[in-house]
């Protein structure tokens, strides 16, 4: 996609923290942190959100979580705990129309979200 930030991100068109990369997605450091660790793991293709997940993502979707994880135990929050979430469209608050996982961790989380 021309026009995504994401994407863009994630072909180093435009700067970020990245923490980790591999041939199917990359991993940076939200711009905005909601917790002392926030990280965005982002397939490298372009995808729209969870509404547009089909068969041929199954494979993605499970590295982002993986990904979620190694990292999780990276950062030090593995034991202490962390969320994963992925916003979907205008009542989650989706800002960036290119799928993300949220790794957020270091601080105590409430429940339910707000
Ligand atoms: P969403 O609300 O769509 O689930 O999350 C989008 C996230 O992307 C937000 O947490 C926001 O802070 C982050 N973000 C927006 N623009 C940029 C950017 O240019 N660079 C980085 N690293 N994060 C961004
Ligand atoms: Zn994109």
């Amino acid at each position: 996609m021309d026009d995504c930030l994401f994407c863009k991100i994630a072909e180093k068109k435009i700067p970020s923290k990245m923490v980790y990369e591999d041939a199917d997605l990359v991993a940076f450091e939200d711009i905005n942190p909601a917790a002392p660790v926030h990280i965005l793991i982002v397939p490298k293709r372009h995808i729209h959100s969870l509404n547009t997940i089909a068969e041929v993502d199954r494979e993605i979707i499970g590295k982002l979580f993986i990904a979620a994880k190694t990292i999780a135990k990276q950062k030090g929050i593995a034991d202490t705990g962390y969320r994963t979430v992925f916003n979907t469209n205008k009542d989650a608050g989706m800002a960036v129309d290119h799928l993300h996982l949220h790794l957020l961790g270091g601080r105590v989380f409430g429940w339910p979200p707000g």
